[in-house]
């Protein structure tokens, strides 16, 4: 997860002054002093820790006393927006073109994960309900092509190729018609890469720019590579121009210097950030929920997004109908744990709940949570359909059997009958007021 450092340094800084009645500059200089510390080995941007530090020291030391915060909460607020800020404000969003058929070029080094997020990108689209078409315009490398090619099939997407031609612009030229003709109203131009920025590269990409007009340019890098990404990306726009940045692999990014300056040293917003392997790992760039992210604020709105994308109303109906009746059973604890698989698992969703301290979230350990869902399921299908529906009827023999059929113990089976007997207790709860007054939990 992206920020792990940084979220665990600057929430330990705040911790120290929320024990404060009053803050003095004394007490922000040094707080300050931490903060420029956790950026810069976040990696971020010298020139923007050292303006980010004075904008935040300027605005806490003026900072009239609010009613509704403690000093502490202020300086924090002041330190989220100006985080916010750092990385370009509100979402950045993807802009279609008037003309109701757009084309996007997505340019990059080799390697960034360029022809991935083609894939990300047309998934994406199509979810927002767009018919797009990606086109292979790397004339070096068969292979590039090859790859677009099983993109496509991956994300269920035409692609146009033209292995006979070695002209990009003509390939592109012939790919908008292509595209229009099969009633597709979006056209993702994959570009060739290389290991380093050269001149001819930039000239192929701008002969591309200035021939097909692309209504984006959207330009990929690799977060992994730090302060280089955002060299790059400096490089690439005052070469070529480019509208947007997508940085990829911020799954694997612990510091995130990349992602949080960028916009600061480029000026280009990122639009898109790649969280993962997979052609839906890809999420809208919302520097609100980011800063809120690190600041250990969680980040409520993703995780509804998640949850939306991944539950259909209809869905969400019928389990409630479900609690209500008390007829949970085993059939759909085992749906509720595909749900979250469909989520981007436990480790995802974890990450975004409120008040979840990024060293809390260390010490769960994930690759185990996701293993023993998988044991979990095994388990449940290796029962009938009556012994899901009505799990009382488990006695020892069929317990045995069930152990036997899906390769775990019995302990583990029993292990799974009490987790389910302890979830349908908790939700039976929730559907009870009374009840869950009485509970210790809910007592405020
Ligand atoms: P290209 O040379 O720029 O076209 O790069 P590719 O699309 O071939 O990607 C290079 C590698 O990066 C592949 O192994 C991808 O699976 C991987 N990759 C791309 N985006 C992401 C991401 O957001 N997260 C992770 N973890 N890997 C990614």
């Amino acid at each position: 997860m992206a920020f792990e450092g940084l979220a665990d340094k600057l929430q330990d800084t705040f911790r120290h002054l929320r024990g404060k009645g009053v803050l003095t500059e004394k007490d922000i200089d040094s707080a300050m002093r931490e903060v420029k510390l956790a950026l810069l080995e976040a990696d971020v941007n010298f020139k923007v820790v050292k303006k980010f530090v004075a904008d935040v020291k300027e605005k806490a030391m003026g900072q009239d006393v609010m009613k509704s915060l403690t000093p502490a909460q202020q300086v924090v607020k002041i330190v989220k927006d100006e985080l916010v800020n750092m990385m370009g404000g509100a979402n950045s969003k993807l802009t279609y073109s008037p003309s109701g058929f757009t084309v996007y070029m997505m340019v990059g080094l080799q390697g960034t994960g360029k022809t991935t997020t083609c894939g990300k990108l047309a998934n994406y689209l199509k979810q927002n309900g767009k018919k797009p078409m990606l086109c292979a315009c790397d004339v070096y490398r068969p292979a590039a092509i090859d790859q677009l090619e099983v993109v496509g099939k991956a994300v269920n997407t035409p692609v146009f190729t033209m292995r006979e031609s070695d002209d990009p612009v003509e390939i592109a030229k012939a790919a908008v018609e292509a595209a229009e003709h099969k009633g597709c109203n979006v056209l993702i131009v994959d570009t060739a890469g290389r290991l380093q920025i050269d001149e001819k590269l930039m000239d192929e990409l701008k002969q591309l720019k200035k021939n097909i007009r692309p209504h984006e340019i959207l330009l990929v890098v690799d977060a992994l590579t730090g302060q280089d990404a955002v060299n790059i990306a400096s490089g690439f726009d005052e070469a070529l121009g480019v509208d947007g940045i997508v940085m990829t692999k911020m799954d694997g990014d612990s510091r995130g210097g990349a992602a949080l300056s960028a916009k600061s040293v480029t000026g280009k917003p990122i639009k898109f950030m790649g969280t993962g392997e997979k052609y839906d790992a890809l999420e809208p760039f919302h520097p609100d929920r980011i800063a809120s992210r690190i600041l250990g604020m969680g980040d409520m709105m993703s995780l509804i997004e998640h949850a939306e994308n991944s539950y259909t109303e209809e869905e969400a109906l019928k389990m409630e109908e479900k609690l209500r009746k008390n007829k949970f059973d085993l059939d759909d604890f085992l749906e509720q744990m595909e749900q979250i698989n469909k989520m981007g698992g436990l480790a995802k969703i974890i990450g975004m709940i409120p008040g979840i301290s990024e060293r809390d979230k260390q010490q769960l350990d994930f690759e185990r949570g996701a293993e023993q869902l998988n044991q979990m399921k095994a388990i449940i299908q290796s029962m009938t359909k009556a012994e899901r529906r009505d799990p009382s009827i488990l006695n020892a023999s069929r317990r045995k059997r069930i152990a036997a059929g899906s390769g775990r113990t019995v302990t583990e089976v029993n292990a799974l009958i009490k987790q389910f007997t302890e979830m349908k207790k908790q939700l039976k709860m929730f559907n009870n007021p009374k009840a869950m007054k009485r509970n210790k939990l809910f007592r405020g």
